[in-house]
């Protein structure tokens, strides 16, 4: 469980980004943030792994205040997706999945193995692990993007935009690849994005922000659409 309690992000020309939010994710579950460019979604999701620090109130991982917990270990529980995969390009694509567990000290063949089950996992053919980033769709980027996020298996998943980048077909098929994965992972994902329509599709519980940073709505997308 992830706890916003009167979180507010103001920036020293003035912004507010995030007014004072108080929100509670829940574990398991896919929940949204939803709202028009500049709400303050992206603020609010990196609170979550102390990229940004909120300069007042307090976010709390499983009831832990994140200040308290050491920066490293708290993101090695939180995979990190954004819009562009960010992928190392000097790397193959198996070798940045693997990233990660190799950085924590696995042996490199194991660390490979686990990266080729992520590949499947995430619908990419074994072929694509020898690789370079840039010879990959923008779609296939993304989707070794979450397979790295993935590698370390954190509970939870921050996703930033991860599916707006690529052409409307793509990013259906991304989204139908993340039920699928949801389903049999239940991790705690967080996912920002400005679209209703991926809000309504991806989310178990949809934040609605509202310009000057403030928390408009929270609901199930069911209950939103009946309103
Ligand atoms: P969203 O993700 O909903 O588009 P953001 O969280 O990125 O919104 O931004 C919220 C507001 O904070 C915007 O007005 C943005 O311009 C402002 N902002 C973001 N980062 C900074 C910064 N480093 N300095 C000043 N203002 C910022
Ligand atoms: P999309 O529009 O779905 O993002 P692209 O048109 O970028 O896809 O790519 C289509 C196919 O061509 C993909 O299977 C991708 O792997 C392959 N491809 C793209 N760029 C290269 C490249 N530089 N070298 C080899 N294959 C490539």
């Amino acid at each position: 469980m992830i706890t916003f309690e009167g979180a507010a992000k103001h920036y020293p020309d003035g912004t507010v980004a995030v007014a004072d939010l108080d929100l509670t994710v829940e574990t398991g579950r896919t929940t949204v943030f939803v709202g028009p460019s500049g709400s303050g979604k992206t603020t609010s999701l990196r609170m979550i792994n102390r990229m940004v620090e909120p300069t007042r109130g307090t976010v709390r991982v499983d009831g832990v205040d994140i200040r308290d917990r050491d920066p490293a270990l708290l993101r090695r529980g939180i995979g990190y997706v954004i819009q562009q995969a960010g992928l190392f390009p000097h790397r193959t694509v198996l070798d940045n999945i693997a990233t990660v567990p190799l950085l924590l000290g696995v042996r490199k063949r194991t660390a490979r193995a686990r990266a080729a089950e992520l590949m499947e996992l995430v619908g990419l053919e074994p072929s694509m692990g020898r690789r370079w980033p840039h010879q990959l769709s923008g779609g296939q980027q993304q989707r070794v993007g979450v397979a790295r996020a993935l590698a370390a298996d954190p509970p939870i998943l921050l996703m930033d935009e991860p599916f707006s980048a690529v052409d409307p077909v793509v990013r259906t098929g991304l989204q139908d690849e993340l039920l699928r994965l949801q389903r049999e992972l239940r991790k705690t994902i967080v996912f920002v994005t400005h679209d209703i329509d991926e809000a309504v599709r991806l989310g178990d519980r949809i934040a609605v922000f509202r310009p000057g940073g403030e928390l408009a709505q929270y609901d199930t997308p069911e209950r939103l659409l009946t309103e």
